[in-house]
């Protein structure tokens, strides 16, 4: 087999592996089945990418949204990796299926829902495969914050090549979810490698919510360099979009609603600015490569601390100072606690713990970073130093204040 390393410089043209990735390839190039848990940035994609240019067959890749696909396909296309997607909105399916029976794909690209059919199924008996790689795996956890039902019909999928190694990927999962996600895939549970969650160039800051419009001026006014806001709705991307365009900086609203061509442009634009803010909803920020960006704004709750992480998670990937503030109300909870009611019931208790644990790190007086590296269990310090909390000690500055009064009094 050739050295990994050299395909790591030669094809990639990274001078090292990062982080955990190292134990990930060595892993896969073994056929051991694996749950990779790696913070969004942290180089997933490569753990697989890597070991199909070094093994027999091909590597199928299951990843949830065909957008995503794309833009991998394009990543790998560009260091000479043989891959192609197949997907409903692809042209070329007959070609990719010839080439893919045909041994002459390092990559396949496919959704869960056409991974499970029939047809796909006889399909890759008559294949030669090196691997399934499931991307955003906690998709298949109930637990997890994204569950897709489709997920679920990849384990007999699986069990029909036994053989065939596994890596599951993905960013956010919490102990429970982790345990879970092996559970539904058949990984032994010491099959799981973690990584590191810190972010430490990130300062988190949370504060309650006044006039939204007015704190996150004043956020960019700190901060000159490109930034993301998420909004709850696409009309509330659009108003903060005008109103914050008018402290001179320039803005761009992006949602699922508007017009794919404005979308792409208002993507592309942003990704190529040095300043610009983008005001979106969720549907933003999977699979954009945009290393310099210097703060991500919450105008309201994410969903989860899992939600909050990646979205926050989107700041300082360059390792430069970034920061994350997040402004939230009591209703926000109210909503919340509405949705969780028009849930199916056996899902409530899940969303409550969710909720529960949002709840904790928006009110607490402590450090926010051990809250949240805390949740994806880790043993961090008491205080990170680096957050609103450890930076404005609020109790202690009380302390003095009250003791100042007391002293100036007597
Ligand atoms: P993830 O899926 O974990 O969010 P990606 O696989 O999209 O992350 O990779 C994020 C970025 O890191 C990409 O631009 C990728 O090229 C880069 N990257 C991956 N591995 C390495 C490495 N070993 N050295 C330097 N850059 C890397
Ligand atoms: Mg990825």
């Amino acid at each position: 087999m050739r050295d990994p390393l050299e395909i790591l410089r030669t094809t990639f043209g990274f001078s090292g592996f990062r982080g955990v990735q190292a134990d990930v390839v060595d892993r896969v190039l073994a056929g051991q089945h694996t749950l990779a848990v790696m913070p969004t940035g942290a180089g997933k994609s490569l753990t697989y990418q890597l070991p199909s240019q070094l093994l027999e067959g091909t590597c199928l890749v299951i990843s949830p949204l065909i957008a995503l696909m794309h833009d991998q396909l394009r990543a790998a296309e560009a260091v000479g990796i043989r891959a192609a997607t197949l997907t409903s909105v692809d042209s070329n399916r007959d070609e990719t299926i010839e080439r893919f029976r045909g041994g002459a794909l390092d990559l396949l690209y496919v959704a869960p829902e056409r991974a499970s059919g029939e047809g796909f199924r006889t399909l890759l008996s008559q294949a030669p495969l090196a691997l399934f790689a499931i991307d955003e795996a906690h998709c298949v956890s109930e637990w997890g914050h994204d569950f897709r039902p489709d997920y679920r019909l990849l384990r007999p999928l699986l069990d029909r090549f036994p053989d065939v190694p596994r890596l599951a990927l993905t960013a956010t999962a919490d102990a429970h979810t982790r345990a879970d996600i092996c559970e539904q895939l058949g990984i032994p549970r010491d099959g799981m490698i973690v990584a590191g969650f810190d972010r430490p160039n990130i300062r988190y800051a949370i504060s309650p919510r006044d006039q939204t419009t007015r704190q996150i001026a004043d956020l960019m006014a700190d901060q000159p360099g490109p930034g993301i806001v998420y909004a709850q709705t696409r009309a509330a991307t659009e108003k903060l979009a005008e109103a914050l365009g008018r402290t001179g900086r320039p803005t761009r609203a992006y949602h699922a609603g508007l017009d794919p061509a404005v979308r792409a442009r208002n993507q592309a634009d942003f990704v190529a600015s040095e300043d610009m803010v983008i005001c979106a909803t969720v549907a933003f920020g999977m699979g954009i490569d945009k290393p310099d960006v210097r703060f991500v704004a919450h105008a309201g709750l994410p969903k989860s601390i899992e939600a909050y992480y990646q979205e926050t998670g989107r700041a300082g990937r360059d390792g430069d100072p970034a920061v994350a503030h997040l402004f939230w109300g009591a209703d926000d909870f109210a909503r919340a606690r509405q949705r969780i009611a028009e849930v199916e019931p056996a899902r409530q208790p899940g969303e409550r713990t969710r909720l529960t644990a949002l709840a904790a790190l928006v009110e607490t007086a402590g450090c926010r970073r051990a809250i949240l590296l805390r949740h994806f269990g880790e043993d961090p310090p008491e205080a990170c130093g680096n957050c609103d909390n450890c930076l404005n000690a609020p109790a202690a500055v009380d302390a003095t204040v009250v003791a100042q009064k007391y002293l100036s009094a007597v």
